[in-house]
């Protein structure tokens, strides 16, 4: 797909999301055009936080079947609010929610949508039938998860071990004190590092239909681990050769 512009879309209740700094990053990387906008929630009418509502999951084990939303679920949509202090988070289907979203996006030629959100995305798996959560939803336009980047890659796995062997009440809080800064948390300040790997996974996937690099090295990396985000997006900081090319002859 050729692009030829690149519109990117803030998430306010995420500020460590930088995008200022995504979007110099990105310009400079791809020696593209990059815009900044709003948040792409904040101008959506009634109608359309309904449909949002509706893509809500509920059952984690069965396909997606249309929500129909209560009065106070369609009242969240208007808000917008930090997600990241609520106890349960809210799961929505990633396709469902692109599609309703693409319906409101202008579309400009050559012009690829990347929608930052702190709704948590999820996908339903065939091969194990059951949902699991995503950062990253690709097409146009793309959705990345603020929510899904911290809830999707796993964790140590002695972590859940703890907690799974810790009865106290504050459990959760006494296991991720323990394991504090071998992942991502809410409000994280590596947060717009990373991001920029996703932002460059959405733009390339995008591109050329290719899927993730299997090379840790790279900031193409698909991580299922929290340790290996750090390692590509932070420690390493690298692109590798093959991605490399492409990214060099990018508009050519
Ligand atoms: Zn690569």
């Amino acid at each position: 797909m050729k692009i030829s512009k690149i519109v990117l879309y803030d998430e306010p209740t995420v500020p460590e999301i930088q995008l200022e700094k995504i979007r110099e990053f990105i310009s400079n990387a791809l020696n593209i055009e990059v815009e900044v906008k709003g948040n792409f929630f904040e101008s959506i009418d009634h109608d359309m936080c309904k449909k949002i509502a509706t893509t809500r999951i509920f059952d984690l084990k069965n396909p997606f079947k249309v929500h129909t939303p209560s009065t106070e679920e369609i009242q969240i949509e208007t808000q917008n609010k930090d997600m990241s202090n609520r106890k349960e988070m809210t799961l929505y289907d990633g396709f469902e929610l692109q599609n309703i979203i693409s319906k409101h996006i202008p579309s400009i030629e050559n012009t690829l949508h990347i929608i930052l959100t702190n709704k948590l995305t999820a996908t339903f798996d065939q091969n194990d039938f059951r949902y699991h959560a995503r950062s990253l939803i690709s097409s146009n336009p793309t959705i990345i998860s603020t929510a899904g980047i911290i809830e999707a890659p796993a964790k140590p796995k002695q972590y859940y071990l703890d907690l799974m062997t810790n009865f106290s009440e504050n459990r959760v809080e006494e296991v991720m004190k323990k394991y504090k800064g071998e992942f991502l948390e809410y409000h994280d300040p590596r947060l717009y590092e990373i991001l920029e790997g996703y932002v460059l996974q959405a733009i390339l996937y995008y591109k050329t239909g290719e899927a993730f690099c299997d090379k840790k090295e790279c900031r193409l990396f698909n991580a299922h681990w929290q340790k290996d985000l750090f390692y590509s997006q932070i420690e390493n900081k690298k692109i590798c050769k093959h991605h490399q090319e492409i990214i060099n002859d990018f508009n050519n």
